[in-house]
């Protein structure tokens, strides 16, 4: 039997296969370009090329294709055989440097948020060397940034690489003054736990708005849920096992780290996280690994929902973004040190961080802003809007302790100061005991807990990476002037505690008094929906600090703008419109149904006895009629709601009448359908209800 280590990255052009089949001097100028962003050579591209198409034409493939991910938010792939005719009526596999650097897709239908003028269609992909090619069904995948031909980002890669190098540039400059001469590269890691739900294909299918929208539009709830937490960690059910053995082969086989998989607090619900790697690979690999999971759940009679809120009531899904920055020697920069200089530089980049989320609290919000997410955050299951960084009760005393120039008795019980003791290791369990932070120090790195399941990873790390290379911007530009090195570090250590301790917050998060606190008392962000927070992308000091450090240009900030705002109308509008459908033509028309089969049994009953009362049928039918007259007008309500947006030109002015109008008359009507439910026998209800979908698969 083949052992995971014999299959693992077996469909990867990864470092081994390019080491075994590349001439040493070509290795090595591919491994210049990869470790520091070289500049390929055309001959180096060929030689690449022609091993990399032998490679996969020997591992079964008949195409390429430039692997992108435009702001769809999933990944796009135009397929090209490798075929050329050779001049005796046969054809040779063929591959060249040029079409491995660069592929023109036409890019019109892809959404540009204006930046792209129809006249001028096509943009192009170019190839990212740090992400390593790789081969689906019979197509060799190569990462690929994708850009307009006037160079602008028309994706999430470009400014995630862009936004990864702004951090690069600022932190050597940090690491040079504390006299590190040896790092040639900092880097951000990233481990996202992503949850999903796993529900039974056929019940899927009789639901609409599952297939339209990825979520359940309609549903009472049933008599279980998750009250009983007896799924949480809970024994995997054989055909849910099933389903991971294939997925965990499938990733295994494309390099992902597929590491940890459980039960999650909903029942259908279930979890999956790889081990960490490097920002932009982890990216890539988030999303292959959203898309092989639903490939492998259909094999399975099964459909896996990448929804945030696919189940009303029920605990939505999210992704926790473990973010940590490291150096290519190795050293992690947010764990503290064996020295008290390590130490020092740890306590920087750690306020780096604090400086960086306090700033751009609404950039972190925004980042993970969806329709979808909207469901969730703030609504005690996931954190709230408002962002807050938990640190813990040790790192807490040490920064209150540098504050206040007082004393701080550690572990060893020495008092603490910078530049002369070590600090204690922040140990996991004394760190990570808070969940409902939105972003928590875990010992050695932080987790971002906001994004919603579906979300791209990118977007999180690219307001990371640039919020924190700001500050180290910020603080390196001081540092390199200061007189006193010691000094100015300490003071300026200080200054950042001082100035943002308002964002530390280590106490219950899904907590009113805390919303109230952070919003009346801190002045903290609470930017509860998606219009609510994405007309701030455009505030002058995030398009200063954006475009600054080169992650965005003003332009292209305000095309994903109108991009996000977009896919909120047209989300949220596609939902209402399918609850419009499925109220008029499955659940008034069954409820009706029902009436009709109530009225039968009291005429039969009458035809009996005439003197029968028959009071629970006709109570039954008195209060079913009212429903669907309910029903009715709420339709109609709905319905002349959308009308009037479909009037609407300006995108931010229709997000905000979804968000005041449209999502209110969708509950409603929801509201009385679900009420229907609960009164209409099981067999008459058109479609798998919430028990049905919930607790379908064994
Ligand atoms: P949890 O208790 O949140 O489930 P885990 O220990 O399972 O925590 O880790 C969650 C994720 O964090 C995993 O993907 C893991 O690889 C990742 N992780 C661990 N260390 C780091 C690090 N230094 N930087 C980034 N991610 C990390
Ligand atoms: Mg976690």
């Amino acid at each position: 039997m083949k052992t995971v280590s014999d299959y693992f990255g077996c469909l990867v052009f990864d470092d081994r296969v390019m080491k075994a089949n590349l001439p040493a001097k070509v290795y090595q100028s591919l491994r210049k370009t990869i470790d520091e962003g070289a500049k390929i050579d055309i001959s180096v591209a060929n030689a690449v090329a022609s091993a990399m198409k032998d490679w996969a034409v020997a591992n079964g493939a008949t195409h390429y294709t430039h692997w992108f991910q435009p702001l769809t938010g999933i990944t796009a792939e135009k397929h090209d055989s490798f075929i050329s005719p050779s001049p005796d009526g046969g054809v040779i596999m063929e591959f060249s440097g040029k079409e491995l650097i660069k592929g023109e897709p036409d890019a019109s239908s892809f959404p540009s948020g204006g930046l792209r003028a129809t006249f001028e269609a096509r943009g192009y992909t170019a190839w990212d060397p740090t992400s390593y090619a790789f081969i689906k069904g019979k197509t060799l995948c190569i990462p690929t940034a994708f850009c307009s031909y006037g160079g602008e980002a028309l994706d999430k890669k470009t400014p995630l690489l862009r936004s990864m190098e702004a951090l690069n540039k600022q932190a050597l400059r940090i690491l040079r003054l504390f006299g590190n001469e040896d790092v040639k590269c900092v880097r951000t890691s990233v481990g996202p736990e992503q949850e999903y739900f796993l529900i039974d294909k056929e019940m899927y299918d009789q639901r609409r708005d599952l297939r339209f929208t990825g979520r359940t539009l309609f549903g009472a709830k049933p008599p279980k849920g998750q009250e009983m937490d007896d799924h949480y960690f809970g024994v995997i059910k054989p055909r849910v096992a099933a389903f991971m053995e294939e997925l965990n082969e499938e990733l295994w086989k494309l390099g992902i780290l597929a590491k940890t998989e459980h039960n999650e607090v909903a029942p259908a619900q279930h979890e999956l996280a790889p081990i960490y790697t490097t920002t932009n690979i982890a990216t890539d690999h988030n999303q292959l690994t959203m898309e092989i999971m639903q490939r492998v759940a259909a094999k399975h009679g099964l459909v896996c929902l990448l929804h945030e809120k696919p189940f009303a009531g029920v605990n939505g899904s999210g992704k926790h973004n473990n973010w940590s920055i490291s150096t290519d020697s190795g050293v992690n920069l947010l764990s503290p040190g064996e020295t008290p200089y390590e130490n020092a530089q740890f306590l920087l980049f750690l306020c780096a961080v604090i400086k960086a989320v306090d700033e751009y609290q609404d950039l972190l919000r925004i980042s993970v802003a969806t329709a979808g997410n909207d469901h969730r955050l703030g609504a005690n299951e996931a954190p709230p809007a408002v962002v807050s960084i938990f640190l813990g009760d040790e790192l807490n005393a040490v920064l209150e302790a540098i504050e206040n120039n007082t004393p701080y008795y550690g572990a060893e019980k020495t008092q603490m100061k910078l530049g002369v003791n070590v600090l204690p290791k922040f140990n996991r369990d004394t760190t990570d005991r808070n969940r409902t932070s939105p972003f928590a120090f875990t010992g050695n790195k932080f987790e971002f807990r906001m994004l919603g399941s579906s979300n791209s990873i990118a977007c999180a790390n690219i307001m990371l990476n640039s919020a924190v290379a700001e500050s180290l911007k910020i603080y390196a530009d001081r540092l390199e002037q200061a007189e006193n090195f010691e000094d100015a570090l300490h003071e300026m250590i200080r200054k950042t505690i001082k100035d943002h301790k308002n964002i530390i917050f280590n106490g219950n998060g899904y907590d009113d008094t805390w919303i109230k606190e952070a919003t009346e008392q801190r002045g903290l962000l609470n930017y509860r929906t998606t219009p609510d927070c994405m007309p701030h992308l455009l505030d002058k000091k995030n398009v200063q600090m954006l475009t600054s450090h080169k992650v965005f240009s003003e332009t292209e900030l305000k095309s994903r703008c109108e991009i996000m705002l977009e896919n909120y109308c047209k989300t949220v509008t596609i939902e209402a419109n399918t609850m419009v459908d499925m109220a008029r033509t499955e659940i008034a028309p069954a409820v009706e149904c029902y009436v009709q089969e109530l009225a039968k049994t009291v005429a039969a009953k009458r035809a009996v006895a005439t003197d029968l009362t028959c009071s629970y049928e006709t109570g039954l039918m008195k209060k079913l009629s009212v429903l669907t007259d309910r029903i009715a007008d709420k339709t109609e309500e709905l319905e002349s709601a959308l009308v009037y947006l479909s009037e609407l030109d300006d995108t931010m002015a229709a997000a905000n009448m979804i968000r005041d109008e449209v999502l209110i008359r969708m509950s409603e009507l929801r509201l009385a359908c679900d009420e229907a439910e609960t009164l209409t026998a099981k067999k008459y209800w058109p479609f798998p209800t919430y028990g049905d979908l919930l607790f379908g698969v064994r």
